[in-house]
């Protein structure tokens, strides 16, 4: 990993401003600057983690609270006709910040498969 700060922990240290819908002390949900769907919000957690690739099993807590808090941040912006949430993992499924985060797509119709 680089030494260098990713754009997602300047989000964290408040250093550049972000929609931000959920935060507590573990994670952070904010508005994907990029929207995909009418709803997309990004969940990530503060400690520095690139990817899924890079949990360790001693993540395991952390991991599954991104999960819940994927739900509630669902459940409070409303997507009760559904939402997709989605990680990629590595240049080849599309990720381009190097801080893990799931996103919460929703607000229309999503098609399968994602391309
Ligand atoms: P990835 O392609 O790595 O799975 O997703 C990264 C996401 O971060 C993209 O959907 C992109 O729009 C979003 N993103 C990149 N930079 C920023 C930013 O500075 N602010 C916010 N809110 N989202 C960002």
């Amino acid at each position: 990993m680089s030494d260098e700060k990713t754009i997602f922990k300047k989000i964290i240290d408040k250093e550049i401003p972000a929609d931000i819908v959920f935060e507590d002390d573990l994670c952070l949900a904010f508005r994907d600057a990029n929207p995909q769907a009418p709803t997309h919000v990004l969940v990530i957690p503060k400690q520095e983690i690139p990817s899924v690739a890079d949990l360790a099993d001693s993540d395991a807590a952390l991991a599954g609270h991104l999960l819940l808090v994927a739900r509630d941040v669902a459940k409070q912006l409303e997507l009760d006709g559904g939402f997709r949430l989605v990680v990629n993992n590595g240049p080849e499924a599309g990720q381009t910040v190097d801080h893990l985060h799931i996103h919460i797509l929703g607000g229309r119709s999503l098609v399968w498969p994602p391309g």
